[in-house]
């Protein structure tokens, strides 16, 4: 199977790898995919707005990984979703700053 690519400005061609899913049981909404995507695909909601997930699950490791300079909320638990997965350029910024690693990526086919 083939698959689409794109070229960078020097030439070399690359596989762009779009985002297919969010383990959101193990997110801990911390937004950094979010900050780092340049385009519109991520929406912070609350844990309790997602069926199935609980506002406790792995929230306790937020802590950890909170910058506290993202204006968010941190009396809130809160988890990532894919609001437009369709806008995704495939760029893998989010899976590489992920720190719960709760990406799945796939390049398309051509
Ligand atoms: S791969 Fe890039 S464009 Fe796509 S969702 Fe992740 S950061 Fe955004
Ligand atoms: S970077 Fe990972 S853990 Fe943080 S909000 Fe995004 S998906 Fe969740």
């Amino acid at each position: 199977m083939s698959f689409n690519t794109s070229v960078t400005r020097g030439g070399i061609e690359y596989t762009p790898a779009f985002v297919m899913e969010i383990d959101q049981s193990n997110c801990i909404g911390c937004g950094r995919c979010f900050k780092v995507c340049p385009r519109d695909v991520f929406d912070l909601v609350e844990r309790d707005d997602v069926p199935g997930l609980e506002a406790e699950g792995d929230y306790d490791d937020y802590d950890d990984y909170d910058d506290d300079d993202d204006g968010l909320s941190d009396d809130t638990a809160m988890v990532m979703s894919l609001k437009d997965a369709m806008d995704c350029i495939g760029c893998g910024s989010c899976a590489r700053i992920c720190p719960k690693k709760c990406f799945s990526h796939e390049p398309l086919a051509a």
